[in-house]
């Protein structure tokens, strides 16, 4: 199995089930005292002044591009190794996504975006994949330089660290899903922004409820992108806990680095850049030349693996209207075919990764 998130929910079980009977039984359910307190406390985990709470990461990434006033005849670069999230984020404003090939640590290279840049440039997404934060030093330096907004995509990054700073407290703004499948996952939909311009967020809580402060007065078109209290609650639960999940999570893969014998068939093992740390949302390796057939013999032995992604999104079906091609983006094409995301999951015992770390060794190729 790929992923049980049943593991972790039973780990807490009692707490997550007080807390959502504490909430049905309150009777009020959207945008109340626990989505307050969340916000306050993700602010506080994060290291902003402020957070607010949202239905999803794309609520997120769109309502922070439309807030930026960056839409139609705009640019936004973007790394081609990125999930579509990222940029229907900035599609669904009418703005043009530009692609900027990953670097090893799977990330935007930072070293190609200055390259990218054009006189209808206005922000850079710094998408923190796999829960690896991007080389953010250059990301800010180049923003400066050209007077850029960073908004940071944490979906996959909830709690790791650029040169000591928790990403989504370092560009403009930081954007985050709580999918069940993430760090912080919620038994639903639910998402939030984090940024140090209070003003800002003013917007956003305004945004997400019909451009509402007081009921019935609408000062702007907004949306309904509102957090539950149901949400909120069971989140500050699994805040409380973030920190041992996050650090089980990189016991895994310390095990998996230790036993993997990276070279045997080609494989690479993940690599993280110099300054950033990992809350290993996923480990992915790299198997050139025989990913699928990795993936196959594994599944064989009863052991998931999942493809993160594989179809880059310049590729995908939505996109066609951008009129990219294969082979324009080479090395994000390159790693559609040979990554493969091993089993990584709260609760995943020593003994079931010993089996998958044994197996994998004993592959021989295709
Ligand atoms: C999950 C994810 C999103 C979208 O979040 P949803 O809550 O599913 O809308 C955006 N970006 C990245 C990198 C993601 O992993």
């Amino acid at each position: 199995m790929p992923n049980d998130l049943g593991r972790q929910y039973s780990l807490h079980a009692q707490e997550y089930e007080e807390k959502a009977v504490k909430v049905l039984r309150s009777g009020w359910y959207v945008l109340g005292q626990e989505v307050q307190a969340f916000e306050k406390e993700w602010a506080a985990y994060i290291g902003t002044s402020d957070c607010v709470g949202l239905a999803s990461g794309l609520d997120a990434l769109w309502i922070t591009f439309r807030l930026l006033g960056i839409g139609a005849g705009d640019e936004v670069i973007v790394s081609a190794n990125a999930y579509i999230a990222c940029v229907m984020g900035i599609t669904i404003n009418g703005a043009t996504p530009v692609f900027v090939e990953p670097d090893i640590y799977d990330n935007i290279d930072a070293e190609q975006i200055e390259a990218a840049v054009t006189p209808r440039t206005k922000a850079i997404l710094a998408v923190h994949l796999f829960g690896q934060a991007c080389d953010m030093t250059k990301i800010t330096a180049i923003a400066r330089r050209h007077g850029l907004r960073v908004v940071e995509d944490c979906a996959q990054s909830h709690g790791n660290h650029w040169q000591g700073k928790t990403v989504g407290s370092i560009g403009d703004v930081g954007c985050f899903s709580f999918y069940p499948t993430k760090g912080c996952g919620a038994f639903g939909d639910a998402g939030c922004i984090t940024t140090n311009d209070p003003a800002l967020a003013e917007q956003f809580r305004m945004y997400r409820n019909y451009g509402s402060r007081v009921r019935y007065q609408n000062e702007v078109v907004g949306a309904n992108s509102r957090l539950d209290e149901l949400q909120a609650g069971l989140l500050r639960v699994k805040l409380k806990h973030l920190p041992a999940f996050d650090a089980e999570r990189r016991a895994i893969a310390a095990r998996y680095d230790a036993g993997l014998q990276a070279n045997k068939v080609g494989l690479r093992l993940p690599k993280i850049r110099p300054g950033a740390d990992s809350t290993w949302h996923q480990y992915v390796i790299h198997a050139p030349g025989c990913r699928d057939a990795l993936a196959e013999y594994l599944k064989a032995k009863g052991i998931g693996t999942i493809i993160h992604y594989p179809i880059p999104p310049h590729l995908s079906k939505a996109y066609a209207y951008l009129g990219k091609k294969p082979g324009d983006y080479p090395v994000a094409e390159r790693y559609a075919g040979e990554v493969l995301s091993l089993p990584m999951y709260n609760g995943m015992t020593e003994q079931e990764q010993t089996y998958v770390i044994e197996a994998i060794n004993a592959f021989e190729g295709r």
